[in-house]
């Protein structure tokens, strides 16, 4: 359920609000928008009837939430959240572009795949110091060495990064060394690890899993919003499909869908989407012209010798045509008002 306040309602009348609620052992999170406050109520809908919320002071009306998620939905916070990640702000217009090979492999590949993107205009360096491998005979990426060549690199070049956790023991290290922490796909149905990542105040860069569907996706970003953290970023990484020439099926519905029915930026990973670097351009455009409010892209230096992902890796080379062709479709956009999901 949610409570939307009158415009013009006083704290004293909101604190009312949230006082009676709390009392009968409801969760409130209280949503200050521009010109409404919204209250959001966790807990059994019957209880909330039983109680005079409607007829209170500036009480304008007490609407039921359909969606199990509740924090997440657009009902609860009708304004996109912004997440503020170094000095840029995702979600604020500009695309945002995250760029960085798939695993860090040494010094010098973070340093230079870090100083082509950011010539190219990327925002921030990926780089995995912790993978999640479908062999545990393939490359396991450098752990902590990894996450000091990353944090070198951004020394040199100023780029925030963005890495993936894989276990809470890691967290407080990771916490030291990266701005963004990556959840994978594999890992988005990892409630522990959510919910611990949820305690931090860490932008949480949270992928669809290779499965899930849109609903259960929000739901783990829930777990992470319900802890207390609201920097959550969705990432759309593609799906399994019956599709072969593909490795994955980049869910392209999902950016307006999920717009729609939550607040929180979407960012989409043509990489790991297509999976063959011959596509990934094309699907990153796509992803731009779909609304979504950045691009997270594979780059290497020399793709063909990648520890990781080289077939889906682009080169410095193809990564700035790149920019310059999403960037062109944005500007676009901007200039002809496209409806967006959910504005007509
Ligand atoms: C990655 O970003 O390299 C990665 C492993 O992604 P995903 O979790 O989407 O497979
Ligand atoms: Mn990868």
């Amino acid at each position: 359920m949610i409570v939307v306040m009158k415009e013009g309602a006083t704290q004293e009348e909101i604190q009312a609000v949230a006082d009676l609620l709390r009392a009968k052992g409801l969760g409130v999170h209280i949503s200050q928008g521009e010109e409404k406050t919204i209250i959001g109520v966790i807990g059994q809908k019957e209880r909330v009837r039983e109680l005079p919320v409607e007829s209170m002071p500036a009480v304008e009306k007490v609407v039921p939430v359909s969606n199990p998620f509740k924090l997440a939905s657009r009902a609860f916070h009708p304004q996109d959240t912004l997440v503020t990640v170094g000095n840029h702000v995702v979600g604020s217009g500009e695309p945002t572009i995250i760029a960085g090979p798939c695993s860090v492999e040494s010094l010098e590949q973070i340093i230079e795949v870090a100083e082509g993107v950011k010539r190219s205009g990327a925002h921030m360096l990926r780089g995995g110091a912790f993978k999640p491998r479908s062999s545990p005979y393939s490359f396991q990426g450098l752990g902590e060495t990894g996450l000091q060549y990353l944090a070198a690199a951004r020394e040199r070049t100023g780029l925030p990064i963005v890495s993936e956790i894989m276990e809470i023991d890691t967290l407080s290290m990771m916490c030291e060394y990266v701005d963004v922490l990556q959840i994978g796909a594999r890992n988005m149905q990892n409630y522990p690890l959510l919910r611990a990542v949820g305690k931090t105040q860490k932008p949480i860069l949270l992928k669809r899993g290779l499965a899930a569907t849109m609903e259960e996706w929000l739901m783990s970003a829930e777990y992470v919003l319900s802890e207390g953290n609201p920097n959550v970023i969705l990432c759309e990484r593609g799906i399994r499909t019956f599709e072969t020439y593909t490795r994955n099926t980049l869910d392209l519905n999902a950016v307006p869908v999920v717009q729609n029915l939550s607040h929180l930026p979407v960012i989409v990973d043509p990489s790991h989407g297509v999976g063959k670097w011959q596509f990934v351009t094309a699907m990153a455009r796509a992803g731009i012209a779909a609304g979504a409010n950045g691009l997270i892209v594979e780059v290497h230096p020399n793709p063909k010798e990648a520890f990781s992902d080289g077939d889906q890796s682009l080169t410095l080379e193809s990564f700035e045509t790149m920019v310059k062709e999403v960037n062109r479709i944005a500007q676009a956009l901007d200039t002809q008002e496209v409806a967006f999901a959910g504005r007509h």
